[in-house]
């Protein structure tokens, strides 16, 4: 009778002190990749940093590719594929696990810099579906480079060592929010008005208007050579001031910016690098540009993945066509875990819940599955064959209740290469917040779960 009944369990029950110790090495690195990688750019950076150390090199056109070799390609610097080329021909397809390293942020508008009553602030245009809110009252740091005149690059990066200083939006005080309060909250808070204070002090030396702006750019100008024409040529964004830390005094969980999906990047990763010499041609893809909806040359839209594929397959005589067909992509992102604050968004019996392992989505999507792909029984049941023989934990999910919102993820964009999909990585708490939880057992149970598609799936 036991048998008939389908049970979950919960990650810490099963493991041993061993794996319970593993778990939290592993974290640690995981923490320092979060740390390192605030943006695209900087993640996808220290991205290829570990990857050289594990013996990857950058993949050149025409190159001489064996067995064995381990390769990468750099897209634009905020994307990133790096490949295992396995002992099977390219023609019985790839093993993807597909992750995406942008994260919501508030980029600067093209002509940011201004001054309103003696302060100076930058202009941002959001980026992701973030909620407005949460970005007030925080402490940032400012990422980016600059594109001089003369096609210099001029890297930015303050707030984040305990020495620099940080920039905030400020928020309105309790005592005088009386009107704010009595308005929704899609509307009390202006994409418009988040601006971000950077200064307050005059020049002592020019004329009467704006001294504080352009005190501002003297300083800019002292640190990084740069004018205020050249935010023209600039990708300049604010992310939260906050370091990954353990949370909960039995440090079962991580708080970080960024876990969406730098938690299933980094899995991805580690997984490769760990990765001996598969049968077949294993792929880990770093996307960008997955928050607003892949678009764009370093998006999963992108033609650059099959430039590169269709490279590896073109040494090998196989058509790319051929390869994708018999391919088989784990679109690995997080989704939502139960929160017992907010149990009316969920439907408990189908909702991922933190420590429970690996989450995988038959769908995700919203209004009736609208926008997503919806991966077969088969290809579920291919899935399952793999993490059971690998004792994968892991759990079915879906996002939220039937119609209380939804969202997508890179899968429907692999399968409409015809690779075989499906949605699987980690559940977190305040997903798009400046803090974000997860569980540390659920991020190590990604890492073994690429891992498993790598070594078994046929
Ligand atoms: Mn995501
Ligand atoms: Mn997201």
């Amino acid at each position: 009778m036991e048998d008939l009944l389908y049970k979950q369990k919960n990650l810490w029950d099963t493991m041993s002190d061993t794996e319970k110790q593993a778990v939290h090495a592993y974290c640690e690195g995981y923490k320092t990749f979060l740390d390192r990688g605030k943006t695209e750019r900087t993640c996808i950076r220290y991205a290829i940093e570990l990857a050289e150390a594990e013996g990857f090199q950058e993949y050149q056109p025409k190159m001489n590719i064996k067995s064995g070799d381990r390769i990468y390609v750099n897209n634009r610097n905020t994307a990133l594929y790096l490949a295992i080329i396995g002992k099977e021909p390219l023609e019985k397809g790839l093993n993807i696990a597909a992750a995406h390293v942008d994260s919501p942020k508030l980029d600067l508008k093209p002509l940011p810099l201004y001054e309103d009553s003696e302060f100076a602030f930058l202009k941002t245009h959001y980026y992701g579906g973030l909620r407005k809110h949460q970005w007030v009252a925080i402490p940032l740091s400012l990422y980016g480079v600059v594109i001089t005149r003369d096609g210099k690059t001029v890297e930015v990066a303050i707030g984040d060592n305990p020495e620099d200083p940080c920039f905030t939006i400020t928020d309105l005080l309790p005592h005088l929010s009386k009107d704010q309060n009595k308005k929704a909250l899609s509307e009390s808070f202006a994409g418009e008005g988040l601006n971000v204070l950077i200064g307050s002090e005059p020049w002592t030396e020019d004329g009467e208007k704006d001294r504080v702006k352009l005190n501002i750019l003297r300083l800019l100008n002292e640190r990084y050579g740069i004018t205020e024409e050249d935010f023209l040529s600039a990708e300049l964004t604010f992310v939260p001031a906050i370091q990954a830390r353990d949370v909960g005094l039995d440090r079962s969980l991580i708080g970080a910016y960024g876990q969406d999906d730098r938690a299933c990047a980094y899995a991805a990763l580690k997984a490769l690098f760990d990765l001996d010499s598969p049968d077949k041609t294993a792929i880990v893809v770093l996307a960008d540009k997955e928050e607003t909806g892949s678009d764009g040359v370093s998006g999963m839209k992108s033609h650059a993945f099959e430039r590169f594929v269709d490279d590896l397959c073109g040494a090998q005589n196989t058509k790319l066509t051929h390869s994708f067909a018999n391919s088989f992509c784990l679109s690995m992102d997080v989704c939502n875990a139960y929160d017992p604050n907010y149990p009316e968004v969920s439907e408990k019996r189908n909702n991922a819940k933190l420590n429970y392992g690996v989450s995988v989505l038959k769908y995700t999507g919203a209004r009736g599955k609208g926008g997503t792909s919806d991966a077969s029984a088969e290809t579920v049941g291919k899935l399952r064959q793999v993490f059971d023989k690998a004792s994968i934990t892991w759990q079915m999910a879906e996002l939220g209740k039937v119609d209380q919102g939804g969202g997508g993820t890179v899968a429907k964009y692999m399968a409409e290469r015809n690779i075989d999909t499906i949605d699987a990585g980690i559940s977190l708490l305040s997903i798009h917040a400046p803090f974000e939880i997860a569980a540390k057992a659920d991020c190590y149970m990604a890492y073994q779960a690429a891992m498993a598609l790598f070594r078994e799936m046929k």
